[in-house]
């Protein structure tokens, strides 16, 4: 039996490559009750993404007018790019107990923790070598050679940012990688101050007792 609860903000972070979209794509597959939040960015569409399912491809001046007027829950700047998250239907997925994964750097993690702490659960994914970060960009082939380097440039700074996470994940397979980022979310749905009608359920509980 499930308690009701409020939903989870799961917040999975890692350099370009690790393998972050690969896990929440095993999430989605297995489990109904989470949500993807879909960003909004300026970077142009790569052939394989769809309009609305992998972002919101906006152009600069739309992007700053959302960010003017109050539209974003969070943003940042990766890769030369803009990348934001819309804050319609966040508080009403999670009042609804829906979970909301965010696949967003540590910039954007930065001003969630700022607004949103106590619903948040952060993850940061690492890759086992750099030889093998680089071979999964090469392997992705949906970017050119500088941009990858670019990328592989960044990660140096990105991977500075794990301590900021409350847990961290070597990804070096894939199953086992998503198999302990589910565990991870099972454990938040649980934890006692998400349980939104813990009273009323245990006070219904004792109630039971004395009408014995
Ligand atoms: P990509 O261009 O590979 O889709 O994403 C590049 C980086 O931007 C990734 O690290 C991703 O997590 C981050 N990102 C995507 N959407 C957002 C967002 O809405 N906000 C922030 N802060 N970062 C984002």
């Amino acid at each position: 039996m499930d308690l009701q609860r409020r939903g989870v903000m799961l917040v999975i972070a890692s350099p370009s490559g690790a393998g972050k979209s690969s896990i929440s794509r095993s999430l989605f597959g297995q489990d109904p009750n989470i949500r993807l939040s879909v960003s909004v960015t300026t970077r142009a569409r790569r052939t394989d993404e769809v309009e609305g399912t992998h972002y919101y491809f906006v152009d600069v001046p739309t992007f700053n007018r959302m960010k003017a007027e109050g539209e974003l829950l969070e943003w940042a700047q990766v890769h030369d790019n803009f990348y934001g998250t819309p804050r319609a239907k966040v508080e009403e997925q999670l009042s609804a107990g829906n979970d909301i994964l965010f696949d967003i750097d540590y910039q954007g993690t930065l001003q969630l923790y700022e607004k949103s702490r106590a619903d948040m659960v952060t993850v940061f994914i690492l890759p086992p070598t750099i030889k093998e970060l680089r071979a999964r960009l090469e392997r992705r082939a949906q970017d050119s050679a500088g941009t990858i380097e670019k990328r592989l440039r960044n990660a140096k700074l990105e991977m500075q940012h794990y301590s900021e996470y409350d847990y961290v994940i070597v990804n070096d397979d894939l199953e086992a990688s998503s198999q302990k980022v589910r565990s991870i979310l099972a454990a938040a749905r649980q934890s006692r101050p998400r349980l939104t009608q813990l009273d009323n359920f245990v006070k219904d509980l004792q109630n039971q007792i004395d009408s014995l």
